[in-house]
């Protein structure tokens, strides 16, 4: 059952929102049974929407429009349909006492313009919307189911769920489409690729792709047909994935590494203290992101130049001179400093070179990371490509990321 999805604005066509919509639709289509075969975008123009009501209901068996549905001269979806259909609007009078209800709920009185959003194509049916005014639509055209939602996202999401998406799950008889998504941070997509390879050949069953934002490297796995044979293929596929890439796998669907790592902390009564160099702060943004975190994050010093890495966490100034601010032995110091000053069960010392230029002969990129523990500490360091936010931002993920590998008793995964 394929489906077109139609988002209608000007200012969508222009660049000035971004379409939302479309990308929650589709998602929420696919667990419906129902693939999308395209999006169309389109301006506030009347003939335009016909057009693309018409075209795309040549191929689809569902059509469903977001936006234009407003009392203003500029939203003009009914009226497109209305050509479509070949069909004069007529007042449909159940919508309009809902829209007289509305304004009195409110208190307000009705504009005469809103009048207009009680008006439908002859043959389509109204549909009732439960959190603005403007009513949705629904009409047949040929062998199409053609539904036309409101373009503000609040509206269109509870219009869809509450009376789109049933009607649809009854027509694809039982079909769905499920998604999983695990989250993996520290190997390239590439890597990920060579590992799960027979996972993602072309035609494979359930499909499985890679995805990447932020640096988080997600595997996105798509199984259709029967709700339960579907969950049992989810569920197997996922345990594959999650077997061959190990300790890189940090979440499902979008849950983020700083909650990872908070939980582990507080399941295991933790707590940690940070000494950032060049990341200036942003490990500790990342661990106060969680609600929460104050159970966990004893404190953090941003030592940026080298007088606040010797007053504020006592590294030597022979061992600055000797190695360098970016280097194992200070990585290892401000890790050890930061622990001892604030009693916490773990610190962690990151300092490198953010770019763009090089500093002490050592190249953009290199940054060294350190976890000292009331034991022991040990660095590693990492060469990360990019400009400076980047490497910044993927340098205070990996601190992130070999903390919870600590927490979990693993040595960092292949492939990191
Ligand atoms: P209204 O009765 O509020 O006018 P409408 O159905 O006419 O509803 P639009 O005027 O098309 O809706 O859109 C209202 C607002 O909703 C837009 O200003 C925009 O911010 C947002 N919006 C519309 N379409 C989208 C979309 N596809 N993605 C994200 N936001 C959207
Ligand atoms: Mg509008």
């Amino acid at each position: 059952m394929p489906a077109a999805i139609i988002s209608i604005g000007n200012e969508l066509t222009s660049g000035l929102t971004v379409n939302t919509n479309a990308t929650w639709l589709s998602a929420q289509l696919a667990t419906c049974g129902v693939t999308v075969a395209c999006h169309v975008t389109i301006g506030d123009d009347r003939a335009a929407i016909s057009d693309a009501i018409r075209r795309t209901a040549q191929r689809c068996d569902v059509v469903i429009v977001s936006g234009g549905l407003g009392p203003t001269l500029d939203d003009v979806t009914r009226q497109a349909l209305a050509d479509v259909l070949g069909e004069p609007l007529v007042e449909d009078p159940a919508a309009l006492a809902n829209l007289e209800q509305f304004f009195k709920k409110i208190n307000r009185p009705m504009a005469p313009s809103n009048r207009v959003q009680a008006l439908r194509p002859a043959s389509a049916a109204c549909l009732e919307n439960h959190c603005g005014t403007a009513p949705g639509l629904r009409a047949r055209l040929g062998n199409s189911e053609i539904f036309i939602i409101p373009g503000v996202p609040r509206e269109m999401r509870a219009m869809f769920s509450g009376q789109v998406a049933p009607e649809l799950a009854a027509h694809s008889g039982g079909r769905v489409t499920l998604t999983a998504k695990l989250n993996t941070f520290g190997a390239g997509e590439s890597w990920i690729g060579e590992q799960i390879a027979d996972l993602m050949r072309r035609g494979a069953v359930p499909s499985v792709g890679t995805t990447v934002h932020d640096g988080v490297v997600s595997i996105r796995i798509y199984a259709e047909g029967e709700k339960q044979p579907a969950e049992k293929l989810l569920r197997d596929t996922s345990a594959i994935v999650r077997q061959r890439l190990g300790a890189l796998v940090f979440s499902e669907d979008d849950d983020t590494l700083q909650l990872a790592v908070y939980q582990l902390m507080v399941q295991q009564k933790l707590t940690v203290a940070t000494a950032e160099s060049c990341t200036g702060g942003l490990l500790a943004e990342f661990l106060t992101d969680v609600p929460g975190s104050g159970n966990v994050f004893a404190g953090g010093f941003v030592v940026y130049t080298n007088t606040r890495k010797r007053e504020d966490l006592d590294v030597p100034a022979e061992m600055l001179m000797r190695h360098g601010a970016v280097s194992e032995a200070v990585a290892l110091a401000l890790a050890t400093g930061a622990q001892h000053r604030t009693g916490a069960d773990f610190g962690i010392g990151v300092t490198g070179i953010a770019g763009p230029e090089a500093v002490e002969g050592k190249p953009v990129g290199l940054v060294w990371i350190a976890i000292a523990d009331k034991h022991e500490a040990r660095a590693h360091a990492h060469h990360f490509s990019g400009e400076r936010a980047a490497v910044r931002q993927r340098a205070a993920q990996m601190a992130l990321a070999r903390l919870r590998w600590k927490l979990l008793g693993l040595p960092a995964p292949p492939g990191a």
